[in-house]
């Protein structure tokens, strides 16, 4: 490591980060274990410290996610039923050490196939908020990650947030997870729910994702529109179609067969259906 730099304020990391080439660092959890055994050759550039980059705000158009905002950041704070689904998944994200460190911008910005973060954010409609010393720019997440280990973000930009549009007190969400074994594992398969409901409680909206099915992770839009006009408290589960399946991409590996995961991650979104159901 040649050197390392700890700025305070987004306009000193956005102004560091127009001058050289730097290899950012938040909580370190996927940037430390991919560098075992050999130095990180880049200058590092720590954003754990850079302030109002850490915590979640609500405002009239919805939440704001700092990027520096932790997993334990996320399970301990006061959300409505729409932030389940990511409570659940900042539980499963490793162990506590983990979530005390690990970040959700991290999460998003590492861009594994396995992330948890990923679908969860994917279903809620998450956009992307970069920062340069340029100026701002927003994407939805599906825009972001382009691929395994693959961003859209720019050598000279910071993610900075992380926005969800706001909607209804009504709205909730479900997440489900399977891994080799409960804790510390590398997701299998993962889907997260989103419905939002009207004051007859009829489905207005609905996100559903797929995680560790594809080199990003997928929304199945065949299902979310079929989910729209329906009875929140109905049988949803039985409203899966095996076709709504289709933009999943599995592969076969050593944590499970590509058609091991198809029906895993089956019964996780009839999983995922009956509990937004039951809420
Ligand atoms: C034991 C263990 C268990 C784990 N279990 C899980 C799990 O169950 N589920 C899961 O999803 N993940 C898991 N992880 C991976 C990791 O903890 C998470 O992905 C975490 O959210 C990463 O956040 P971080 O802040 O530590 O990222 P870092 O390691 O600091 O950074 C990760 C990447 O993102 C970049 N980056 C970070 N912040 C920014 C930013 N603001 N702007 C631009 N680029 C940025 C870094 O340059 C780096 O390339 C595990 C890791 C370990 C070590």
């Amino acid at each position: 490591m040649t050197r390392f730099e700890r700025p305070r304020s987004v306009a000193e990391a956005a102004s560091l980060l127009a001058a050289g080439d730097w290899a950012l660092l938040a909580g370190g959890t996927d940037l430390y274990p991919a560098h075992v055994g050999r130095p990180i050759a880049r200058p590092l550039l720590d954003l754990s410290r850079v302030e109002g980059l850490r915590g979640i705000r609500r405002s009239d158009s919805g939440w704001t996610i700092g990027a520096t905002t932790t997993w334990s950041d996320v399970v301990r704070a006061e959300l409505p039923p729409l932030f389940d689904a990511l409570k659940a998944a900042a539980r499963e994200v490793g162990g506590v050490q983990i979530q005390n460190a690990g970040t959700v911008a991290g999460n998003l910005c590492n861009a594994s196939p396995a992330a948890d973060g990923t679908p969860v954010l994917l279903a809620l409609g998450a956009r992307v908020v970069l920062q340069s010393a340029r100026g701002e720019r927003e994407l939805a997440l599906d825009e972001f990650v382009l691929g395994s280990r693959r961003t859209a973000r720019a050598a000279d930009e910071l993610v900075v947030a992380v926005r969800i549009p706001a909607r209804s007190a009504r709205a909730r969400s479900a997440f489900a997870k399977l891994g080799g074994r409960r804790y510390l594992t590398i997701s299998i398969s993962t889907v997260a729910v989103v419905v939002d409901v009207d004051t007859n409680g009829a489905i207005v909206e609905a996100g559903v994702a797929v995680g560790s099915c594809s080199a990003v992770a997928q929304r199945l839009p065949a299902l979310e529109a079929r989910l729209v006009g329906v009875a929140a408290g109905a049988d949803l589960a039985a409203m899966l179609d095996p076709a709504d399946l289709a933009p999943l991409t599995p592969i076969d590996d050593l944590r499970g067969s590509a058609a091991y995961r198809r029906d895993a991650t089956a019964t996780l979104v009839r999983r995922a259906l009956r509990e937004v159901a039951s809420s």
